[in-house]
């Protein structure tokens, strides 16, 4: 249920807003925006009633939601949220450019290709240390040393990072490192781990799982979001289809799609999507074009020799290159791109 409030409702008249949902036994989540302030109201709708609510003063509309999301609806929050990592915006036209390897393989290493990709423009460097692997034979990640490389690889060159947990037992050591969870696609569903990243403040980056609708995902952030961790990003990362040509079908349409139901940002990632990197720059573009908040790119400097996704690896040139194309299309469409703190590199 959703609580509009009058543009000249009184602090206390929100305050007795508030009260009253507590005391029947709801949690209210308040909203303020320019001219309005909102209020959430969780819990089981069927055990509300909306017309003593209405009665309050001060509120103006008592919107039953029959949508499974509330918290990341547009009802709710009617301006794109713009999440801020370490100084670099996402939404709002604040766009985000991750890159970096699929999974850390050493300091030098990660070290060379943070310094190619910060470069090039890229403003959040990105690095597994825990895989989720189809085979349990390959190569499974660094760990723990792998998130300490990354952490050092970020903080000399003034980039933020964002890493991906697989498991709730590991929330707590990642949240020691990173400044982004990533919550893989095999994990979109795995609620008890969205319920510990959501009891965190610490963002979260929420891929699309390869079967999931968008229903699915904005469900999925919903967990996060109920827990009070409102810093969720959307990523369309492409889903299961019977093209055989490309690793997975991008929905491109799941971008506006998800802008028009939801006020969380959304960002594409063409290289999990497509799985080739002669596809990967023009579906980057599509994505940013159809109104994307940020795009996520593996690079790798030899990507022969990488331990994960090697062959949908973009060079650190062609990166450089399909930069200069959406930092062009980013003017076009008069977003911004954050650029990193200044470091002595
Ligand atoms: C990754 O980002 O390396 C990854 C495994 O992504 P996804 O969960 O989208 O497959
Ligand atoms: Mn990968």
């Amino acid at each position: 249920m959703i609580i509009v409030l009058k543009p000249e409702c009184t602090d206390d008249q929100i305050q007795h807003v508030l009260d009253r949902i507590h005391e029947l036994g709801f949690t209210p989540h308040i909203s303020r925006g320019v001219s309005r302030t909102i209020i959430g109201v969780i819990g089981d709708e069927s055990k509300l009633q909306a017309q003593p609510l209405k009665a309050i003063e001060g509120v103006e509309q008592v919107v039953p939601i029959m949508k499974a999301f509330k918290l990341a609806s547009r009802e709710f929050h009617h301006e794109d949220s713009i999440i801020d990592i370490k100084g670099i915006k996402i939404g709002g036209g604040h766009l985000a450019m991750i890159a970096g390897p699929c999974a850390i393989e050493g300091e030098e290493r990660l070290m060379r290709i943070a310094g190619l990709v910060r470069e090039a423009g890229a403003n959040i460097l990105r690095g597994g240390a825990f895989k989720p692997r189809t085979s349990p034979y390959s190569f499974q990640g660094m760990g723990e040393e792998g998130l300490q490389i990354l952490r050092r690889v970020g903080d000399h060159y003034g980039m933020p990072i964002v890493t991906e947990v697989m498991d709730p037992r590991q929330v707590d050591l990642v949240a020691r490192y990173t400044d982004m969870f990533q919550i893989g696609a095999r994990n979109m569903q795995n609620f008890d781990l969205l319920k510990e990243v959501g009891k965190t403040r610490i963002p979260v980056l929420l891929k699309r799982g390869m079967s999931a609708t968008v229903k699915d995902l904005l469900m999925s952030a919903e967990y996060v979001l109920a827990q009070g961790n409102l810093k969720v990003i959307l990523c369309e990362r492409g889903v299961r289809s019977f093209e055989d040509s490309t690793r997975n079908m991008m929905d491109i349409s799941a971008v506006p799609n998800c802008k028009l139901q939801s006020h969380l940002p959304i960002i594409v990632d063409p290289s999990h999507a497509t799985g080739r990197p002669d596809l990967i720059p023009a579906m980057a573009l599509a994505g940013v074009a159809a109104g994307a908040d940020g795009v996520h790119i593996e690079v790798h400097d030899c990507p022969e020799e990488a331990l994960s996704d090697g062959p949908q690896a973009l060079l650190p040139k062609a990166y450089a290159e399909l930069m200069v194309q959406i930092r062009g299309l980013a003017e076009l469409m008069h977003k911004t791109i954050d650029a990193c703190q200044e470091v002595a590199v």
